[in-house]
C-alpha cells in the first residue's frame, strides 16, 4: 500500500530512480523531466488512487497524492517517455491527464486549484482571514518585547514577529541577541499567548530555533539560500518566505518549491518591496506581485509594508492597498520607543500609529469579505 502524503513527493522506490538515472544518464533524465497531473473522476476511491500511485512509483517516477474536496488529483514526476508508457488516461477512474508547464510545480495552481491554509500556532493564515503579524524589527530586551506584546495583544493580534538573528548590511550594526532573544520570544509567547515568527539565517540554527518559534521567517537576503530553504523544508513548522530584493516572481516561487520539495508544504509568500530606480522610498512595494502570486499559486501571500516603503507614514495606506489587492495579511514593525530601537526605528509604528492602522484597515478587510485577526 502506498503511503499518503499531502502535497509531498513520495520517497519510495529511490533505488529504481537511481537505477534509471544511471541507465539513461543524468542530463538526459533531467532535461526530459516533466510533471503530469492526473485528475480522477469524482467517484474515484482511495483504492483507485493507490493503484495508480503504485503504478507510478513502480516505474521509478515520483508520485504525488492530493485529495481535494470535490476531486482527487495525483501527480507524477519523471521522464516523459516513461510517463507516456503508463497510458494513464486509459484507467477508468482517470478523468484527465495534463502536463504542468510552469517551471514550479508544487506551488502552482495548476496542481492545486484551491487556496492553501497554513496554520501558525493557534491561528490559520489564508482561507478568508486577513492576519496582522506585528512586533519589533529586533528583539532587544525583556522590557521592550513584553511591552510591545502587551500592546499588540490588546488589538487581538495573534502573532508576534521579532528578529533574534539579524542579517545586517554592516558587520558593525546590531546583529541580534541570538538564543537570548529566542528565550525572550518564548517568554512573550507564554505571557501573552502569541505565536512567534522569527528569522532564521543559518541552516544549522533550524533545530535550535524549533523549540522557541512557531514560524520560521526567511528574509529577503536569504531567499535563494538553497541549503536554508531545504533545512526549513525538512521541519514541520510553517515558513514565511520573503521575496529577495532583486528576485523575480518566478525565482520566489521556485524558492518556495525548494521548501515544499523538501517535505514541508506550509509556506507563506511575502512581498516586501524590490529595488528599482526609485530612491524616494527604501524599496518599491510591488503590489503587482500580490495579484500575480495569488493567480499563479495556491499559497497564502503576505505584504510587508514596513520594509516595502521604509517610510512610517506610508505603511498605513500601503496596508490598505495590500488588503484591497487580495493579500492574506501584513507583517509590520512596531516599537514603543522607535528613537531607541536598535534597528529600523525610522519605520517602526508607535502604539498610536498601530492603533490607527488597525482602525483604518478594518473597513477594507470587511469590504474584501474577510475577517481580521
Ligand atoms: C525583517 O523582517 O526583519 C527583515 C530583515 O526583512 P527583509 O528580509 O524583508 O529585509
Ligand atoms: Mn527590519
Amino acid at each position: 500500500m502506498v503511503a499518503i502524503a499531502h502535497l509531498c513527493w513520495m520517497t519510495i522506490n529511490t533505488n529504481s530512480i537511481r537505477a534509471l538515472t544511471f541507465r539513461v544518464g543524468i542530463n538526459t533524465l533531467l532535461d526530459e523531466k516533466i510533471t503530469m497531473i492526473i485528475i480522477l473522476k469524482p467517484e474515484a476511491t482511495e483504492a483507485d488512487a493507490n493503484e495508480i500511485l503504485e503504478k507510478i512509483a513502480s516505474l521509478g517516477l515520483k508520485p504525488l497524492y492530493m485529495p481535494g474536496i470535490e476531486r482527487t488529483v495525483l501527480g507524477a514526476l519523471g521522464d516523459e517517455r516513461i510517463l507516456r508508457q503508463l497510458h494513464l488516461d486509459s484507467y477508468p477512474m482517470v478523468d484527465e491527464v495534463k502536463p504542468v508547464l510552469s517551471p514550479y510545480k508544487l506551488v502552482s495552481r495548476e496542481l492545486q486549484a484551491h487556496d492553501s491554509i497554513v496554520p501558525i500556532a493557534d491561528t490559520n493564515i489564508g482561507g478568508g482571514k486577513f492576519t496582522v503579524i506585528a512586533g519589533p524589527c529586533s528583539v532587544e530586551s525583556e522590557q521592550q518585547l513584553l511591552g510591545i506584546s502587551e500592546m499588540i495583544k490588546a488589538h487581538g493580534i495573534a502573532l508576534l514577529r521579532g528578529g533574534a538573528f539579524k542579517p545586517r548590511t554592516s558587520p558593525y550594526s546590531f546583529q541580534g541577541l541570538g538564543e537570548a532573544g529566542l528565550k525572550l520570544l518564548k517568554m512573550a509567547k507564554k505571557q501573552y499567548g502569541l505565536g512567534i515568527v522569527s528569522e532564521i539565517i543559518d541552516p544549522n540554527d533550524a533545530d535550535l530555533m524549533y523549540d522557541y518559534i512557531d514560524c520560521y521567517q526567511i528574509g529577503a537576503r536569504n531567499m535563494q539560500n538553497f541549503r536554508l530553504l531545504e533545512a526549513v523544508g525538512k521541519t514541520d513548522k510553517p515558513v514565511l518566505l520573503k521575496r529577495g530584493m532583486s528576485a523575480t516572481l518566478e525565482e520566489l516561487l521556485l524558492a518556495a518549491e525548494y521548501i515544499i520539495n523538501s517535505g514541508n508544504s506550509q509556506v507563506i509568500l511575502c512581498e516586501r518591496g524590490i529595488r528599482t530606480f526609485e530612491t524616494a522610498t527604501r524599496n518599491t512595494l510591488d503590489l503587482n506581485a500580490v495579484a500575480y502570486l495569488k493567480e499563479k499559486s495556491h499559497l497564502p501571500v503576505f505584504v510587508d509594508p514596513s520594509h516595502g516603503t521604509g517610510v512610517k507614514s506610508l505603511i498605513n495606506p500601503l496596508s490598505r492597498a495590500a488588503v484591497a489587492v487580495g493579500a492574506d495579511g501584513i507583517i509590520v514593525e512596531t516599537h514603543l520607543n522607535p528613537k531607541e530601537a536598535l534597528s529600523d526605528g525610522h519605520q517602526a509604528l508607535t502604539a498610536d500609529d498601530f492603533a490607527q492602522l488597525m482602525a483604518d484597515i478594518k473597513p477594507f478587510v470587511a469590504a474584501a469579505g474577510k475577517t481580521l485577526c
